[in-house]
């Protein structure tokens, strides 16, 4: 019997405990295992039992063949885009996760390893940029930070004309969204810390691959020798937030989608980010792919940098911090925080949309923006 993806959030590598019947999951520390023991488990930084119940769950939410879960989202970019080798090239977007292009613009070129930056919205620049050949195509869809939709079928099929292998960084939808391995992507990266997690109290990371083929056997094997597995109680409560990610997901969106349309006008606002928004560029296409869009926005104040620095401090319910798809509503300047790897534009501040009334948050931004409008 196939579920619907909400049971599956709740059921998925939910099984209980066997030996004691219990309901919720054990956290298993044991680092060792005894050996020819029926379960098949020999040490922890090779396969856990708490870490192989998320690598189901995710597996199940994203509908691929094959997930591994990672110490961080970075351990997860890293251990992908490690799979290049010299003369090998990466086709990766404009605008992405700073620590995503740092990795594949410090590290990577160092081991021969040729790098094209594209505007993956633009199908166009993406079928040039691989016309001499590509190993790996990236994308982020949303995007970090100025909420770039890519079309990620088209860009399955044009990875795929020139060989290549399509990752999607899925991060900002989750899979209750968009699941990009069913439009044609060969691999879903996640920085589980976010909406999985969904409490801002643990760091993870995974890869979900559709075929559970050489290329993803290589992909695990490397991490038993480079050791960035999840540990019990990260695994733990990652499987832990998946049960609700789906009824968060419902309640993010909604309370985002009443801010943006707050945001569209309000005076001392230039732009507003927001796929929702039917003057989004990238709002048919993210129609199409996405099931609502998302919880993630961010805005251009007038006034540039400095008048976006301020208002990022000026808000007494959304917090001043860094990242985001926790219970709590966050705001953010991102070029002050996002250091030399920043391309984001000056008077851009992000926020990750949470669980509060929708009204309140309405009167946190409305206060927090008077007195950034010029007068
Ligand atoms: C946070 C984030 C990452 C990196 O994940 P960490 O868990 O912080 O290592 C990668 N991609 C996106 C889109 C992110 O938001």
């Amino acid at each position: 019997m196939t579920h619907k993806f909400d049971t599956l959030a709740v059921h998925a590598g939910a099984e209980p405990d066997p030996t004691t019947g219990a309901v919720a999951p054990p956290i298993q520390l044991s680092t060792t295992f005894v050996h020819d023991n029926a379960a098949g488990f020999s040490y922890q930084r090779d396969e856990h039992p708490t870490q192989q119940r998320l690598e189901t769950a995710l597996a199940a939410l994203e509908g691929g063949e094959r997930a591994l879960a990672f110490a961080s989202g970075m351990a997860a970019v890293a251990a992908m885009l490690d799979t290049l080798q010299r003369g090998q090239r990466l086709v990766m977007p404009e605008d992405c996760y700073v620590g995503t292009r740092g990795y594949a613009t410090d590290v990577l070129p160092e081991r021969g390893v040729e790098v094209t930056t594209v505007d993956t919205t633009d199908l166009d620049a993406v079928r040039a940029a691989c016309r001499n050949g590509a190993t790996l195509l990236w994308t982020e869809s949303p995007s970090n930070p100025r909420m770039q939709v890519s079309d990620l079928a088209a860009l399955a099929e044009i990875a795929h004309a020139s060989g290549a292998r399509f990752v999607c960084d899925n991060t900002f939808a989750t899979p209750v969204l968009q699941r990009p391995l069913a439009l044609g992507a060969d691999v879903v990266m996640h920085s589980t810390t976010k909406y999985f997690g969904g409490h801002s109290d643990v760091l993870g990371g995974a890869l979900v691959f559709a075929r559970n083929d050489e290329f993803a056997q290589r992909v695990a094997a490397r991490r038993l020798l480079t050791g960035a597995i999840l540990s019990p109680f990260s695994a733990w409560l990652t499987l832990r937030g998946c049960r609700s990610l789906p009824a968060r997901m419902a309640l993010h969106c909604a309370n985002a989608r009443k801010l943006a349309s707050f945001l569209a006008i309000h005076p001392a606002v230039e732009r507003v980010h927001y796929p929702g928004l039917p003057d989004h560029p990238g709002h048919a296409v993210a129609a199409r792919q996405m099931r609502d869009f998302g919880a993630m926005l961010s805005v251009e104040v007038r006034g540039g940098y400095d008048a976006a620095f301020a208002f990022a401090r000026r808000t007494t319910i959304f917090t001043n911090a860094t990242s985001l798809g926790g219970c709590e509503s966050l705001i953010e300047h991102r070029a002050s925080s996002e250091g030399a790897h920043t391309h984001s534009p000056p008077g851009l501040v992000r926020m990750s949309i949470g669980l509060e009334d929708a009204d309140d948050l309405i009167e946190d931004l409305q206060q927090a923006l008077s007195t950034t409008a010029p007068r």
